[in-house]
């Protein structure tokens, strides 16, 4: 049984107000509603991480997630974040290889690849993010494009290595612009993913890994995605900022 999980991507919003409110809905939220077994993470910004932490508690399905890290310890790094200090406040899940961290902040495979060593090595959880632009799926690409980002960015972790890291699938042409991928594209893409992890890796492996699919999931498409045998849950942007829509997200896995 792979693990459920549905990760809420705050990306830049809330302040330290409106952050503190929508946790504490979240995980009361999940306390009173949740029975399955959904393992449920929230990615505040990182202002926002200790006070998230602090109404997440000892709610026991609830995690902290970060957006970003530093693949270094510590040092002259101006304006940056490393692993052991996102531990040091309750971080668990790392979100890796957004493709809005590669497109504006100019993330490369290499850079990528070292901050999965470096999650990994802190004994923390990669949501490692993939997937095309709408170019690359029209030209009809997308499944060697994203199966090529996982060579150049995951594929040189040992067996024992890549199962403890969670993978999101979410096509740019989905992110923030309310047109998901349909239930069937989305499944066949987590197949070919499934598929490639299986060459590499073994069938074993790559059943124990959890693909989650991002891209505009709402209350109203996400249990037909979830729906899907190779998918595992969901990494939510804008619907994971109201806790009702959230929930709902939740509980359609
Ligand atoms: P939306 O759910 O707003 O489309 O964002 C998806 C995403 O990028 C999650 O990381």
């Amino acid at each position: 049984m792979r693990q459920k999980i549905v990760a809420g991507n705050w990306k830049m919003n809330k302040d330290a107000e409106s952050a503190q409110s929508l946790a504490s809905e979240v995980v009361n939220m999940v306390k009173d509603e949740v029975t399955s077994e959904v393992t449920v993470v929230m990615a505040p910004p990182f202002p926002f991480l200790s006070s998230t932490q602090r109404q997440i508690g000892d709610a026991a399905q609830v995690f902290l997630g970060a957006q970003n890290c530093y693949p270094k310890d510590s040092g002259a790094y101006t304006g940056e974040v490393s692993v052991p200090m996102l531990k040091s406040v309750g971080v668990t899940y790392v979100i890796l290889g957004h493709s809005e961290r590669r497109e504006y902040f100019g993330e490369k495979d290499a850079t990528i690849a070292d901050k999965v060593d470096a999650v990994l090595a802190g004994g923390l959880v990669p949501i490692y993010c993939c997937g095309e632009s709408l170019e690359t799926r029209e030209a009809n690409d997308h499944e060697a494009f994203v199966s090529g980002q996982l060579d150049r960015e995951l594929f040189h972790l040992d067996a024992e290595a890549i199962k403890k890291v969670v993978i999101a699938y979410e096509p740019i042409w989905a992110i923030g612009t309310g047109k998901t991928a349909s239930p069937e594209q989305a499944q066949e893409m987590h197949a070919t993913l499934r598929n490639h992890l299986a060459k590499k890796y073994g069938s074993e492996v790559a059943n124990a890994i959890s693909i989650l699919y991002g891209g505009s999931v709402k209350p109203d498409n996400a249990a037909e995605i979830f729906a899907k045998p190779d998918v595992d849950g969901g990494l939510i942007g804008g619907a994971s900022l109201k806790s009702r829509d959230f929930l709902e997200i939740v509980k359609a896995l």
